[in-house]
């Protein structure tokens, strides 16, 4: 191929992403291809961390007013999205805001900001907790028979009363933001007419492990909910339909006393990229997954090498990532190529995850070793003596494959097309890290990272005996160990670690 120096045309674009309510499962398919896509992704509190496991190409910026700044305005984040598309030669924006984009989420400003910068945007709309809370609570908005109407208000507003008397027709209320006033706000729904009676409920932080529920009429609620200590985030629903709960009850979060990890926050650290088995088997044991990448990936400072191998190469192109696939994706991009560009090459992916990634771009790799890993694309690769092979990879490449091919005589080539580099962790990552209950370690290398980047006064739990070892050279004293290298025996030591033993 012979890569053209045309100029790329900007890529500024924003997607506006409702992340859906907390439960990581309702995050929208276009969301997650937008996520995919990205360049940068500004997140809230409301958005849960763990969706960032599906952009670990991404930079990553905390926005959320809680836990970071209270002093972000939200100018300076309409400002900052901005800034964002049009960096370099413009950059894919995600905007991840909490449940949907357009309910009480300001993300019609956020657009506005996107229109009057001449910046491209879409909007993905998300489930909304105003719905997606109380469907979890076993309480539906409309009922034919019950209700036939619903309204979602703030009670943040001061307008009160009069506001109320308008919805006096609409059969179900569903309050966001309206924990703390809540007892003003019950009361002022009675003045404006509605039946003290009315059934009522409160679910905190729904649709996830930590999910709470009362109940009670709109006389009783704001004291019920005081009783249980139930704050913010937590929708009120008040109507008919909320007497339904009893019935439709199905969503049971994890219960504190058949699981030690329920309620416990447990942060997964990551020095590799891709979606972490990890979280999945400790979400199943009811933790809080807070996933925490170590490292990022960049493009390599000098592509000319690159551009020079794959000039007329028709061998064997090795790809050891998924990476490497979305990089070298990227470099076609920037010079105004797409994959016919690599037409008359043959492609070997290191694994099914990497084939995986060369067919959502529409490419089949020619092969794939019978185990993924290095040694064995190496070992199997099935390349005639004297074919040519290129590896495009990082700057960290380790020498196996390279040995492999070598002691069969296959002519082999690296090129340096994108760069792992230590990620800084934003200050919303580390004020969450700094809460979690235990921190896992996967190897040496995120002991050494994690170290760095956020100290060492952590409780850590250890894959193996060798990154203890790692572990408590660079600095942890309070180091758990896995009976064994499993994700179950990692888990189960980190339930070690909140039992206290
Ligand atoms: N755009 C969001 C709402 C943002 S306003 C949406 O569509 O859901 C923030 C309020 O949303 C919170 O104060 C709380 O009332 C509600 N909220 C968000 N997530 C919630 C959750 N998981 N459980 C209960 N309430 C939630």
């Amino acid at each position: 191929m012979s890569p053209s120096s045309a100029p790329a045309p900007s890529r500024a674009f924003v997607s506006l992403i409702g992340a859906g309510p907390g439960d990581p499962g309702l995050l929208t398919l276009r969301g997650q291809q937008a996520l995919q896509a990205a360049d940068v992704v500004l997140f809230d509190y409301l958005a849960n961390p763990e969706l960032l496991r599906h952009c670990p190409q991404a930079e990553t910026i905390y926005v959320g007013k809680k836990g970071f700044s209270e002093y972000i305005s939200q100018a300076q984040i309409n400002a900052l999205v901005v800034a964002k598309a049009q960096e370099g030669g413009g950059k894919r924006v995600a905007r991840l805001k909490g449940g949907d984009v357009f309910v009480f989420g300001r993300g019609s400003e956020e657009a506005e900001a996107c229109v009057g910068a001449g910046v491209p945007f879409e909007v993905v709309p998300g489930v909304t907790s105003a719905i997606a809370a109380p469907a979890y609570a076993g309480i539906p908005v409309t009922h034919r028979e019950v209700a036939r109407s619903f309204a979602v208000l703030t009670g943040n507003t001061k307008e009160g009363g009069a506001h109320y008397e308008r919805l006096s027709g609409v059969d179900t209320l569903v309050l966001l933001m309206g924990v703390r006033n809540l007892d003003q706000i019950a009361a002022d729904l009675v003045a404006a007419g509605r039946d003290p009676q009315t059934p009522a409920a409160t679910v905190q932080w729904g649709t996830t492990p930590q999910q709470r529920v009362v109940t009670g009429t709109l006389a009783t609620i704001a004291g019920v909910v005081r009783e249980a200590g139930l704050e913010a985030p937590a929708v009120t629903v008040v109507g008919e339909v909320v007497r339904l709960q009893s019935t439709l009850r199905w969503f049971e979060p994890a219960s504190a006393v058949a699981d030690p990890l329920t309620g416990k926050t447990v942060a997964v650290t990551r020095t590799r990229e891709g979606a972490s088995a990890l979280s999945g088997v400790l979400r199943a044991r009811g933790a809080q997954v807070l996933e925490v990448p170590l490292i990022r990936f960049a493009s390599a400072p000098d592509l000319s090498p690159v551009a020079a191998a794959l000039h007329d190469f028709g061998g064997w192109l090795l790809l050891s990532s998924n990476q490497a696939v979305r990089a070298l994706f990227a470099f076609l991009e920037d010079r105004g190529l797409d994959a016919r560009a690599l037409a008359g090459l043959k492609l070997a992916a290191v694994g099914p995850s990497t084939a995986r990634s060369l067919a959502e771009r529409g490419l089949k790799a020619d092969f794939v070793p019978s185990t993924p890993g290095a040694r064995h694309l190496a070992a199997e690769l099935p390349a005639l003596s004297g074919e040519r092979t290129l590896h495009l990879t990082s700057q960290l490449a380790e020498d196996e494959l390279e040995r492999g091919l070598m002691a069969r005589g296959i002519p082999y080539a690296r090129a340096e097309l994108y760069r792992t580099e230590p990620a800084p962790l934003d200050p919303g990552t580390l004020a969450r890290l700094r809460q979690a209950d235990v921190v896992t370690l996967a190897s040496g290398s995120a002991a050494r990272h994690l170290a760095t980047l956020a100290g060492t006064d952590f409780r850590v739990v250890a894959m193996g005996p060798q990154t203890a070892d790692a572990a408590r050279a660079a600095g942890f004293t309070h180091v758990t160990v896995a009976r064994e290298a499993s994700l179950e025996a990692l888990a189960e030591a980190a339930e070690r670690v909140v039992r206290g033993e």
